[in-house]
């Protein structure tokens, strides 16, 4: 089975979704990766979701790519004496790192990290920014501060420190724990929330090795200044715009949307925009006119992917939803100033011969219209070049690696294959040919172009394009 679509589809599985039935009605609606949200529930829950997944994923003979998502360093308030505190404009409220069950108006903040940052002046913003308040004093132990927006806090609300950078590993206790449980359950890609700087990815990849892909969540504006070497040591990115849409004024996480799917382009990595895409189909049967123009708007970005959160998760219409964004995303890439729109941000070529080879083996399949472009990849790269130039013609990704092969599913355009592996040209020609005809590519006759290294086996050697006739 195939989609006819370039961008790919990654959806958030929780309470309304993760029985083995609607896991499937996912999959057939569109989802091609699933992300399990280790912000909530339980590792015991997740594993049964992760074992589902995988037995659809035998079932429809395709791979699906699994997503963990760490928590990270969330900062959240503690737990209020009375369970909430309605705050007004220009009130003076204390955070307090300890106790503060006998204050009704003390705010529980059990993060050390965040006392030894803070200065005077600086904002604290709490409920996904609902709640503004200005930092007038700090103690070893408490934080004296003045409310600027009014609004109600509740146990356990988020808090948010726009322009500090913490002294906070991005993974806590808590996310090395479940990290080590994802790991063994064989999840594709892990990925990590609140990444303020490259060593954060680099601590990672100490623990991940290339047991996943890392896929760091851009929602730090301490991030966007370290962007590129960021960018250059993760496998894949999201543009996390829920935390981001906090920590940043609204009006510019639009143009940072566009500047990081541009980054991640040019340096071969995956995106994923993420985060109210059809907000409103938590509750209702159809989006607003905006939220159809967001998802389209990222798909003319020419991001790899679009993500669906609370819609898939917890909402009341998850099928309804992704079967929307598929719809979305088709018209778009149907649309006839969508490929204009995509060549003007393409990045210039690069001297390597992996990268030039793939592109000339885009621009060579395009100018045949050939039927397929088969890339023999192993860790992904050669199929990722190939991607980036996105061509018309899709991509067929053959991988011995059956992890490759899953991970592949959140690349743009990309239909990748676990196959066996090929050790001579004549075999290689043969086998392009014959997953071309199987999975529905080509028939007799069709052209179809190869792009492989060789000799086989070695990562990233991308220097010979073929045209085959099938
Ligand atoms: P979250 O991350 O859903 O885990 O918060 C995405 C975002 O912040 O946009
Ligand atoms: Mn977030």
């Amino acid at each position: 089975m195939r989609r006819h679509r370039y961008a790919k589809i990654v959806a958030t599985v929780g309470p309304a979704t993760n029985t083995p039935d609607m896991l499937k009605a996912l999959f057939l609606a569109g989802v091609d990766t699933f992300r399990l949200n280790f912000s909530h529930g339980v590792q015991a829950d997740h594993a049964k979701v992760h074992a589902a997944i995988r037995a659809l994923e035998a079932e429809v003979g395709r791979p699906i790519g699994i997503l963990q998502d760490l928590q990270g360093p969330k900062i959240r308030v503690g737990t209020l004496r009375d369970g909430r505190l309605d705050l007004v404009a220009g009130e003076r409220i204390r955070f307090v790192l300890e106790g503060a069950e006998g204050d009704r108006r003390a705010i529980p903040l059990h993060h050390s990290e965040i006392f030894a940052a803070v200065v005077p002046g600086q904002d604290l913003l709490i409920d996904d920014g609902r709640v503004r308040v200005r930092v007038t004093g700090v103690e070893n132990a408490a934080i004296d501060a003045e409310v600027v927006t009014a609004g109600v806090i509740t146990n356990r609300k988020g808090v948010n420190l726009p322009g500090t950078l913490l002294d906070l590993s991005p993974l806590t206790e808590k996310d090395r724990a479940d990290l080590a449980f994802g790991l063994d359950l064989g999840v594709d890609w892990v990925a990590l929330s609140f990444v303020q700087t490259p060593s954060d990815v680099l601590e990672a990849r100490g623990l991940i090795g290339d047991r996943a892909g890392i896929m760091s969540k851009i929602e730090k504006p301490q991030a966007l200044d370290r962007i590129d070497d960021i960018i250059r040591l993760s496998d894949a990115v999201m543009v996390a715009r829920g935390d981001l849409g906090v920590e940043i004024p609204h009006e510019d996480v639009p143009g940072r949307q566009k500047e990081l799917i541009r980054a991640c382009r040019l340096a071969v990595k995956p995106v994923v925009v993420a985060t109210q895409m059809l907000d409103s189909m938590v509750a209702a049967p159809a989006p607003t006119r905006a939220e159809a123009s967001d998802v389209a708007t990222a798909i003319y970005d020419g991001a790899d992917a679009v993500m669906l959160s609370a819609e898939s998760a917890t909402g009341r219409y998850p099928i309804e939803a992704v079967a929307m964004m598929d719809r979305i995303i088709r018209s778009v890439e149907g649309h006839k100033l969508y490929r204009s729109i995509v060549a003007a941000s393409e990045p210039g070529e690069e001297e390597t011969p992996p990268h030039a080879v793939a592109t000339a083996t885009a621009v060579l399949a395009d100018a045949i219209q050939a039927r397929a472009i088969v890339a023999y990849t192993t860790s992904g790269t050669t199929a990722a070049r190939v991607a980036r130039k996105r061509p018309a013609v899709p991509i067929l990704a053959l991988t011995p690696s059956r992890s490759t092969s899953r991970r592949l599913s959140l690349l743009w355009g990309t239909h990748s294959v676990h196959s066996d592996d090929v050790d001579s040209y004549e075999e290689m020609t043969s086998e392009a040919a014959r997953h071309a005809r199987d999975e529905g590519f080509a028939k007799a006759n069709d052209m179809i172009v190869a792009a492989a290294g060789i000799p086989f086996h070695t990562i990233g050697n991308t220097n010979n394009i073929r045209v085959i006739q099938v």
